[in-house]
């Protein structure tokens, strides 16, 4: 794709505001013929993407730590939207371009698909990868499939402000830094899509700009807020439990004792708090909460057995090693570093002799296996997060085609609406189906 500088000023049918994966897809769809003949020459020479960087996509090149979990393979769409915030909204969408026809259109594209763990019913389960696990070749396909249909694609264009006249956009004024005197250059189009992210990963190139962008126009944004994001705990000896990782816990999150959300799966302890993707998943919501208050989390680290099937599976142990110390029979159950620490919680005596332990004593063992807690303090913020929690408000947008009811000729994908989804390719998924959607809407 060759790097173009900004035409200072230019009519198009289209322009599409940011080049990451939503604004990619928009302009493919925007650009493509109605009947999948090839592209129309006529139609998609007049379809511009603006992106800021002088490259395309750097999140994009980022997911999956590089692997890109480009979508998750939930194929009914009742069960994919609980994957959600606000997933409801999304309904319709994706019964028009939803997981597999996002599974086709990468493998039309020649990038071959794999789906990791399908149907284990966990919450990492269905995650679809490129067979490489490579993101640059996810990205090259979707740069060929631009160059294809002839999208104008103008790097180092930053967009600046907008100009509206009654209900509609009339133009964009990008900064020009290409020619360092700070001159503007404006872009017409008929149809504008804004694409231009959230907060997460500023450093990528999505700061914030679109909600200014969108605010101008007369749109609410919802307070947005880091989402997948790990947690710092107030407790020490979490961060002394760093590495420790855990699967199929059961997290449940509490306000005034009350429990607000559960969620199940992996957990990791780091060198800051928590993480693993079943935090990464409440993080949003442990934020929303901090807002007004204290906020516990405590674990389940059997889920599947209940007190009393844990108990004998704890005297089970005992009897075969009846000699052994409390902290050994706990280090049957669990890491041996997170065996003190419980120990310690139940003001056990970690070197005292198992078999010895009071009735009492084993119930309180059994118990902290089921339920110990952190003190949640603060989410990592926008530097860390993946995705970000807000954005412009749903209500002002048509599910159907991803327009504004504030502004005619204005349409928005990706992370940037009040959606955000949860760990496992979600929210990559919302990005192609919404910008599908808006692109296909601008025709
Ligand atoms: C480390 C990390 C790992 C992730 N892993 C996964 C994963 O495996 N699976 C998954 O589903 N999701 C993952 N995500 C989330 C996913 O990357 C995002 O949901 C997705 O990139 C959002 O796409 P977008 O196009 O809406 O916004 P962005 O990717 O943020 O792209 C917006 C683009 O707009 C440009 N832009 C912004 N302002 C302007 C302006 N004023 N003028 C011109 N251009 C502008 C930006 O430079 C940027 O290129 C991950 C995120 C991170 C940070």
């Amino acid at each position: 794709m060759a790097l173009k500088k900004a035409e200072n000023k230019y009519d198009y049918a289209v322009a599409v505001i940011g080049g990451g994966p939503a604004g990619i897809m928009a302009a493919i769809q925007a650009s493509s013929p109605e009947h999948g003949q090839g592209a129309c020459p006529e139609r998609s020479r007049r379809v511009v993407l603006l992106e800021k960087n002088s490259s395309p996509a750097k999140k994009l090149l980022l997911t999956g730590g590089g692997r890109c979990n480009l979508a998750n393979a939930e194929y009914n769409l009742r069960e994919l939207v609980k994957n959600y915030n606000n997933g409801e909204f999304l309904f319709h969408a994706f019964s028009v371009f939803g997981p597999k026809e996002t599974i086709n259109f990468f493998e039309e594209l020649g990038v071959k698909i794999k789906t990791e763990n399908p149907s284990t019913g966990s919450g990492q389960a269905n995650r679809v990868f490129p067979a490489s696990n490579d993101a640059k070749e996810v990205l090259e396909a979707l740069k060929k499939y631009l160059e294809k249909n002839k999208v104008t694609v103008l790097f180092n264009s930053e967009v600046v402000d907008v100009k509206k006249v009654g209900k509609k956009i009339s133009k964009l004024i990008l900064a020009n830094p290409s020619t360092g005197s700070g001159r503007a250059s404006e872009i017409i189009a008929r149809k504008y899509i804004l694409c231009a992210g959230g907060k997460s990963h500023p450093v990528t190139g999505s700061d914030g700009f679109g909600y200014k962008f969108a605010e101008k126009l007369g749109h609410t944004i919802i307070k947005p807020m880091p989402a997948l994001s790990p947690i710092l705990v107030k407790e020490a000896w979490a961060r002394n439990l760093q590495g420790i990782s855990l699967e199929d816990v059961k997290i449940n999150v509490l306000q005034n004792n009350k429990k607000i959300i559960s969620e199940e799966g992996e957990f990791l302890f780091t060198h800051v708090g928590i993480s693993g993707p079943v935090i990464l998943n409440i993080s949003a919501t442990v934020g929303e909460l901090l807002e007004k208050g204290a906020v516990k989390i405590s674990f389940d680290l059997f889920p599947l057995l209940n007190h009393e099937q844990l108990l004998k599976g704890f005297e089970y142990v005992l009897k075969q090693h009846n000699n052994k110390t409390a902290k050994n029979i706990l280090t049957s159950f669990v890491p041996e570093r997170l065996a003190e620490v419980l120990l310690d919680i139940s003001g056990l005596d970690k070197n005292s002799i198992a078999n010895n332990l009071s009735k009492i004593n084993r119930e309180k063992l059994i118990k902290i296996l089921k339920n110990f807690e952190v003190t949640a303090e603060e989410v990592l913020g926008f530097n860390t997060a993946m995705t970000t929690r807000g954005g412009i408000s749903l209500k002002e947008i048509n599910h159907k085609t991803m327009r504004s009811k504030i502004i005619d000729n204005l349409f928005f994908a990706g992370e940037i609406i009040d959606v955000d989804g949860k760990s496992g390719g979600f929210n990559l998924q919302m990005c192609w189906t919404t910008g599908r959607l808006a692109g296909g809407s601008c025709k």
